[in-house]
């Protein structure tokens, strides 16, 4: 008997002793890892999603049996920063930041940024991706400049009216020598003034913006890109290799179109800019290059059913040479830009929104793999309908192919070309200016097709893209 009350006894001192009242203070009181408060319109999904953590681990470490009860302004835990504390925000990435030139903005070591963000790989760090940071208490601002080739850090910041000590801090450098030439470093300043906005940290202080639009690039669409900087600069760069053409644009800054590719794959590729600053001091025409992380995304295109063909008709053999010069006319870029906002439809009514097939498609030819694409747009509409010009341009080709029978190009400038097939009639010639509207062929079934219709394809920086997103949205 006595030895029962002494194991109750002992048990019941257990209960007591691993009750969290017993201890006198909450559990909460020592909150291992960083806040995040909780704001109008969140969900433990999204929460979880941003701070790149499991729905699961992000419950459980707040004790959250019921995802659906979140309460407005309750303080998270956000596991899995072992170390970090302080309140987290989010922000994203743009064109031209960089791990490095966002911790130099943030005042915030690279590494932190990196665990913050669980970054594993420089590709993770793409524009438009979500970015994690510890809130701060005052807002630092800085202001941005490069050290010029042949410039030491202390003609830099008396030139820019600052020290080079705190340079050397502002940007954790190991000392004034560790600065090299294209280098941007940020001075912070106390506060903000309308003009110093916050710009790309990883550019130079005169380049306001880097805009690419769509941001996540699409198989199979027109991108654009423009970098926003006083006139005066000389840019050249590189998407996924290709050469991109700058423009001066009539708004302000420059301007570069460039098609993505139906069939690239998706996934991480890169964009780089070169930029000559211009010649005048303080700048003295030093060089700047730059290099992002971009993403293209599938244009999720339909697969048609597999099309039975001539054979001949696929045989590279028979259709690589008219391709080759098809494509050899949408090279050349010229510098003046012939169009206006939106791009006509080259068919008028009733068939400009009936398409029997659109771009983008995948083919398989005779059983092939679905290697194959439909590069263009097709028109309804039988033998001797109109076909317009859909906007201003210089016919550079009009006359009769193989595959693509009665068949005209237009250069509309940019790097932007139209070109329209299987015509019954061409109604120019190489070297006409048209106008936008103007009538130049019509509707056939010459060269190798199964019934009449208009095949209308446009390119951009020598890529055939969804000639769709002209008639419906204005470019750049
Ligand atoms: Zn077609």
């Amino acid at each position: 008997m006595r030895q029962i009350k002494q194991i109750v006894l002992a048990l019941l001192l257990v209960i007591l002793i691993s009750t969290p009242a017993y201890w006198g203070h909450a559990q909460q009181a020592e909150i291992d890892g960083p806040i995040y408060i909780v704001q109008t319109g969140d969900t433990l999904w999204g929460i979880a999603v941003r701070f790149r953590v499991s729905v699961d681990d992000l419950a459980r470490a707040n004790n959250i049996s019921d995802p659906g009860q979140l309460r407005l302004g309750a303080r998270l835990v956000i596991p899995g920063l072992d170390g970090i504390q302080g309140l987290l925000t989010t922000s994203s990435v743009a064109y031209g930041d960089t791990l490095r030139s966002l911790s130099r903005r943030y005042q915030m070591p690279a590494e932190m940024l990196a665990r913050l963000n669980h970054l594993t790989s420089p590709d993770e760090f793409y524009a438009g991706n979500t970015l994690v940071l510890l809130e701060q208490e005052q807002p630092i601002h800085t202001r941005r400049m490069m050290l010029a080739p042949g410039q030491s850090l202390l003609e830099l910041a008396i030139i820019e009216g600052g020290n080079p000590w705190s340079l050397i801090h502002d940007n954790s450098l190991a000392g004034s020598w560790a600065a090299m030439a294209g280098e941007v470093l940020h001075t912070t300043t106390t506060e903000s003034s309308p003009d110093l906005p916050p710009g790309p940290s990883a550019a130079p202080g005169l380049i306001e913006e880097i805009r690419l639009a769509p941001t996540f690039l699409v198989q199979g669409k027109s991108a654009v890109l423009r970098i926003i900087a006083p006139p005066g600069l000389s840019l050249t760069g590189t998407l996924d290799q290709r050469p991109l053409n700058f423009f001066p644009d009539p708004d302000g800054g420059y301007t570069s179109l460039q098609g993505v590719h139906a069939m690239v794959e998706p996934g991480a590729y890169q964009l780089s800019i070169q930029v000559t600053l211009p010649p005048e001091p303080p700048h003295n025409g030093a060089p700047y290059a730059f290099s992002q992380t971009v993403i293209v995304r599938s244009g999720n295109y339909p697969f048609d059913p597999v099309l039975i063909v001539k054979p001949e008709t696929i045989d590279p053999q028979v259709t690589g040479p008219e391709e080759t010069q098809w494509f050899e006319l949408a090279t050349p870029v010229t510098p003046e830009k012939l169009w206006q906002g939106i791009f006509q439809s080259p068919i008028g009514p009733p068939f400009n929104d009936c398409y029997p097939s659109k771009f983008g498609n995948r083919r398989s030819y005779n059983g092939s793999a679905y290697s194959f694409f439909h590069t263009g747009l097709d028109f309804c509409g039988g033998v001797g309908v109109d076909i317009l010009a859909p906007a201003e341009g210089v016919v550079v080709f009009a006359g009769a192919l193989t595959v693509r029978g009665n068949a005209t190009m237009i250069n509309h400038g940019w790097g932007v070309y139209t070109g329209y097939m299987h015509q019954s009639e061409i109604l120019v010639k190489t070297g006409d200016k048209v106008q936008a509207g103007q009538l130049i062929g019509k509707v056939g079934e010459t060269g190798r097709i199964t019934g009449p219709h208009l095949h209308w394809e446009l390119f951009v920086g020598g890529i055939q893209v969804d000639p769709l997103d002209w008639l419906t949205q204005i470019f750049p």
